[in-house]
């Protein structure tokens, strides 16, 4: 049987694991590593590296666009003095889900690995995903994935796979 063509957001390699195993059975995943939200760029870099122990496991394509974290400070910086989980990590949101829009004219549609996170709010990853299939004339399949998050626990102990210890900006590490 075909699989559907799917592009998926992935925010790091322990959060994309166990989304990887729910929906390879379905669907031929392209996974975009597109983060400009991390800071350090070594500390981008070795989440990016990170994706190569999944391929021991799953099959799939990586994307990872150049690091340029620049256009992202720009477009946040008035939201630094936010808690997570408020209207910075919202924005944060729709500026990646806008990024994977524009790319998801080729696939059935895209979605996002970020609602694994326990500490993510369902809610703004589907209003900024609606809101970039929007944009872009795009499909943005809405997968609550929190249920797998004890999966990718045990999926992180498994391949070894590096989880960080903040979110992804420095506004989230130094709070
Ligand atoms: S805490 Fe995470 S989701 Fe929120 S703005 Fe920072 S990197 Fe983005």
């Amino acid at each position: 049987m075909k699989k559907t063509k799917l592009l998926l957001h992935a925010c790091c390699a322990p959060c994309a694991s166990a989304v990887l195993e729910n929906l390879a059975g379905e669907y031929a995943l392209t996974l975009l590593y597109f983060n400009p939200n991390i800071q350090p760029a070594g500390e981008y870099q070795k989440r990016l590296g990170e994706f190569q122990k999944l391929k021991n496991k799953f099959t799939f394509e990586l994307l990872a666009p150049d690091y340029a974290p620049q256009p992202w400070l720009n477009e946040l910086k008035d939201w630094a003095a936010e808690p997570e989980g408020g209207a910075r990590c919202a924005r944060c949101f729709v500026f990646r889900l806008d990024y994977a829009a524009a790319l998801a004219r080729d696939y059935a549609g895209f979605a996002t690995t970020l609602s694994i996170s326990p500490h993510k709010n369902p809610a703004q990853i589907e209003q900024a995903g609606q809101t970039a299939a929007r944009n872009y004339g795009a499909v943005f399949l809405d997968f609550n994935f929190q249920k797998l998050y004890p999966r990718s626990l045990e999926l992180s102990r498994e391949l070894g796979l590096y989880r960080q210890k903040y979110c992804g900006c420095l506004y989230a590490r130094n709070n």
